[in-house]
């Protein structure tokens, strides 16, 4: 497979929707680019007593709906294109779950895996303190993101605080609970997403009670999403896979003695001696329903996709299928939820927990997930209203819900 540029992939999808829109030049050479990118040299000072510097990034896309919120990732391949990429989803995701946000996102290239618990915490706060005049609780606001966690977040909100000489709760989410987290953020993504499918089913009218499942990425979404499949539907988790391949078993996988070995040999391979599968492999599986979990950008292509034989495919992962992958997915009857509306429960908590952190106040986990639940259900509904009324497939749907609100809010204001 060639690799996407995930930049361009997202530039293609938004000309898809300008025309479907209609929508003039201007606006769509506003909306083509982020308004602002931010690139930072962190020297960190290593356990055996050499300096290394680091380079950050973040990408501040669009503030027409309110602060610049989205993820930090610490990966050794992360590129400006990949966090371009992504602060622009962030944008359509806040927007499609009409949350007062806009789209952000940031990123470290370190190898967190080979790094200290004290290297990471000095490249953490060396990274609010290159960083901190363009963040703010009503700026810009960091979350967790891949190979970032809530231990991260505490140490970004404290260095941050300690400039301010104030608590600053506000200035990340994912935060541990004790230092401001919200109940349910953890396990928001995957929930938001189960909400999604669950909309779906009964919009295609299908029985996720014994419904089969393949999970692609068994990270912190993806083994989420695996148990809650079975527990809110019933449905029969069959294969799994992480990066170093799957395993598929007819009857159904359980998913405890699954993640046993995992946590054990650190992959889902060789698991009750199962053959080893690949992502595409797994792809190809006859099941009701995938979710794509993984974070590789545009590995649903053309080619993966004229073999897949679910019914659903749900993106818990940030574009993991590419334009000429939506095609013929679209053309063979697969109805994808896309990714900024089925992963956008994240955001979306990570936006209670800036409520309740300016509130001071905190909410059960129960109203945390009725709220969500609204939220999801809503946006789904909108999206899928959207694909009837223009004949388009769901990712161009969600696109039009999504640009439609960003573009009258730039008109609002006066930008275009
Ligand atoms: N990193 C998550 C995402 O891509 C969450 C972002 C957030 O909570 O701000 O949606």
């Amino acid at each position: 497979m060639s690799k996407v540029n995930p930049f361009e992939m997202a530039q293609q999808q938004l000309l898809d929707c300008a025309k479907i829109l209609n929508l003039e030049q201007g606006v769509v050479e506003i909306l083509l680019q982020p308004q602002r990118q931010i690139q930072v040299s962190i020297p960190v000072k290593m356990d055996d007593g050499t300096t290394k510097v680091f380079q950050g990034f973040r990408v501040q896309y669009n503030n027409a709906l309110g602060p610049y919120k989205g993820g930090i990732r610490y990966h050794p391949d992360e590129t400006i294109d990949t966090v371009r990429a992504l602060a622009a989803w962030m944008t359509w995701k806040g927007s499609v779950l009409g949350l007062p946000l806009g789209g952000g996102k940031g990123g470290i290239v370190c190898n967190p895996k080979e790094m200290s618990e004290g290297e990471l915490e000095r490249l953490s706060r060396g990274y609010i303190r290159a960083m901190w005049q363009n963040l703010g609780p009503d700026v810009d606001i960091p979350a967790p993101d891949v190979y970032t966690n809530g231990q991260i977040m505490a140490w970004m909100m404290d260095e941050y605080s300690t400039i301010q000489g104030k608590n600053q709760f506000g200035v990340v989410t994912g935060k541990p609970i004790i230092v401001g987290g919200s109940l349910g953020r953890s396990d928001a993504t995957a929930k938001g997403g189960m909400y999604t499918l669950r909309e779906a089913s009964k919009k295609l009218n299908f029985d996720l009670k014994g419904a089969t499942v393949a999970i692609l990425g068994f990270g912190n979404a993806g083994s989420f999403a695996a148990t809650l499949v079975r527990d809110m539907f019933g449905c029969n988790v069959v294969a799994v896979t992480d990066s170093k391949g799957g395993v598929y078993e007819e009857a159904g996988l359980d998913i405890e003695a699954l993640m046993a070995h995992k946590k054990e040999t650190r992959s889902v391979v060789g698991y009750k001696g199962l053959p080893k599968l690949t992502n595409n492999d797994v792809m190809a599986l006859p099941v009701d329903i995938i979710v794509a979990a993984a974070p590789e950008e545009g590995a649903i292509n053309a080619e993966v996709a004229a073999t897949v034989k679910a019914k659903v495919i749900c993106e818990l992962a940030n574009g993991p299928t590419t334009p000429e992958g939506d095609e013929v997915l679209h053309k063979n009857g697969v109805h994808v939820i896309p990714d900024f509306l089925c992963n956008a429960g994240g955001v979306t908590v990570s936006y209670y927990e800036m409520v309740q952190n300016m509130y001071m106040h905190y909410w059960t986990v129960e109203d945390v997930y009725a709220k969500l639940d609204a939220a999801m259900s809503a946006a789904y509904a909108n999206v899928y209203a959207a694909a009837e009324k223009y004949n388009i497939n769901m990712r161009q749907a969600a696109y039009v819900v999504a640009v439609e609100r960003v573009v009258e809010a730039m008109k609002l204001r006066g930008w275009v």
